[in-house]
């Protein structure tokens, strides 16, 4: 049965009619399973109008109020999650299991926003001149949106409106129109939590969804996490119309392996954060780095294990790896397999052979691939592949690892894989990077700490989530007063000097 997936506006579907819609793909097969409305200015303008009229009774909501509201929402959740990792999978690809743990850790940040009331203690100082006492509150901004990519379609959002909603400010989320179906869960659960209407809203859309929200003078700030492309644009527009702005963007993680590294470890880490959901995580290792003397050691060690892989549909309890989004970006990922060997990499494992467990013949599949004597000039290793293929990258030394991913325009994540403290803390202290890894192959940080990477992978200057996602929704204000008691006025009478201490 084919499903039609629309806004979420003011608290309910959003019942208009839609002037354009975009089909939805179960992966695996390669069939249309249903249409996803796409907004224009007018359905957008909606949702932020709804959402200011939501703001000031939501803003004014008493701290333990809303802490109720996050707390219920966090339990509905947690009841939750199966049906949430199931629509995850059947619009993304990915595994369930693996859908399961993208839900995991959106419940993270839940669990942090319910502590919010800690997190918006302002600072207070008594008599900072004599009488005057002087302190700072934190303020939510207002309308605020999310703008999100395709492959955490339930993980990222959660990045975003659960400490933004917190802190008191009105949500509008513009998902991916790929797999746009769990972020209509999220608003029921929102209702079913006991969230006013208008606090929590959806439009899903395309470019046109993206810059009506670009655009609006009602929204205060944007978050956004996809590609560098967009996130580039996506900052410049959004500070052009005044907003407060993060953009998240691409990356090309690398894994550095030096020759004292328990190669076990390194093959086991390479193979799963390289090719769990299909490579498609930003925190994915694309790019091998291996000191040459222990490459074929590794490569071969990687050649096991993923030649043990299975590749199969989502909700086959089988599969640990799915198929990827569309059509479209498998072909895309499997032309750097050409152009690799055509530019003098070897193609050391070729995931286009790879079988596949009960799959669909026209579904989007592309197993697990290896290109071997990856050089940094290469399209490979230049471009951001986001799909299952290593780039293998011998080196002569741990200066030479260290330079290449230095040199590297995206900065999101890295690892070294070595048994070297003094290594370990060298690299930890010189790579250029947002978040590292000590034979850790995917850091990705805790709900209370940010997420976000350097240079070419964030534009703006807060990461998610954390503390920096707090600071991100709210403005201070400080505040210098005088409380007099009577028979207590302060002497002198009119000063038309600049004041100061005294
Ligand atoms: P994308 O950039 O194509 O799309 C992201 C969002 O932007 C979507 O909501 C999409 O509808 C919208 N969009 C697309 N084209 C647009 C345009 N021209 N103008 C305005 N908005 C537009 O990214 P994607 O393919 O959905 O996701 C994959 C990318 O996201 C990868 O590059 C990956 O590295 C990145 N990503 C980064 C992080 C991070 O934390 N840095 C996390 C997840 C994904």
């Amino acid at each position: 049965m084919s499903k039609h997936v629309t806004h979420w506006i003011g608290g309910g579907a959003h019942e208009g009619p839609a002037e354009r819609t975009g089909d939805i793909y179960d992966p695996a097969s390669g069939t249309v399973t249903g249409t996803v409305a796409l907004a224009g200015a007018e359905e957008v303008g909606l949702a932020v109008a709804t959402a200011k009229a939501a703001f000031p009774g939501w803003r004014d909501t008493s701290l333990s109020r809303r802490v109720q509201v996050l707390f219920r929402f966090r339990e509905l959740l947690r009841a939750n999650s199966d049906r949430l990792a199931a629509a995850v999978s059947s619009e993304h690809g990915k595994v369930f299991s693996d859908a399961q743990g993208e839900v995991a850790r959106g419940l993270e940040v839940v669990d942090f926003a319910c502590g919010i009331p800690h997190l918006l203690k302002g600072g207070y100082s008594e008599n900072v001149s004599t009488g005057v006492d002087a302190y700072s509150i934190l303020q939510p901004l207002g309308v605020v949106s999310g703008v999100t990519p395709f492959n955490f379609p339930a993980m990222v959002p959660m990045w975003m409106f659960p400490v933004a909603i917190a802190c008191g400010n009105t949500f509008v989320l513009k998902p991916s129109e790929k797999d746009p179906s769990a972020s209509l869960i999220l608003a029921e659960l929102w209702a079913e939590a006991g969230l006013p209407d208008g606090v929590f809203n959806v439009v899903h859309g395309d470019r046109v969804a993206v810059d009506a929200l670009l655009e609006h003078p009602d929204v205060a700030a944007v978050s956004f996490v996809g590609s560098t492309p967009i996130a580039r644009y996506v900052y410049r527009n959004a500070a052009e119309h005044g907003k407060r702005v993060q953009a998240l963007g691409g990356a090309k993680n690398h894994m550095v392996v030096l020759p004292d590294a328990d190669l076990d470890l390194a093959a086991d880490s390479a193979v799963s954060a390289g090719f769990g959901s299909a490579g498609e995580r930003c925190m994915a290792i694309s790019a091998v780095a291996v000191v040459d003397s222990v490459a074929d050691d590794l490569l071969e060690r990687i050649r096991e294990r993923v030649s043990r892989l299975r590749v199969g549909p989502g909700d086959d309890d089988r599969s640990e790896m799915g198929p990827l989004v569309t059509r479209e970006h498998r072909d895309k990922v499997a032309s750097y397999l050409e152009s690799g060997v055509r530019e003098g990499a070897t193609l050391a494992i070729d995931g286009r052979v790879h079988p596949v467990l009960g799959g669909k013949a026209d579904g989007f599949w592309l197993g697990p691939s290896v290109l071997d004597h990856v050089d940094p000039g290469m399209s490979c290793y230049r471009e951001e592949i986001f799909g299952p293929v290593l780039s293998v990258v011998r080196v002569r030394d741990y200066d030479e690892a260290v330079r290449l991913v230095n040199g590297n325009p995206y900065g999101n994540g890295t690892a070294i894989f070595t048994n070297d403290g003094g290594a370990a803390r060298r690299f930890q202290n010189e790579i250029e990077v947002g978040m590292v890894g000590i034979n850790v192959p995917i850091p990705v940080p805790m709900a209370y700490y940010s997420f976000g990477g350097w240079k070419q992978s964030l534009f703006g200057d807060s990461h998610a989530h954390g503390t920096e996602g707090v600071h991100f929704y709210t403005r201070t204000k400080a505040v210098t007063a005088r409380w007099t008691d009577p028979g207590q006025r302060p002497e002198g009478g009119v000063d038309l000097g600049f004041p100061t201490n005294g």
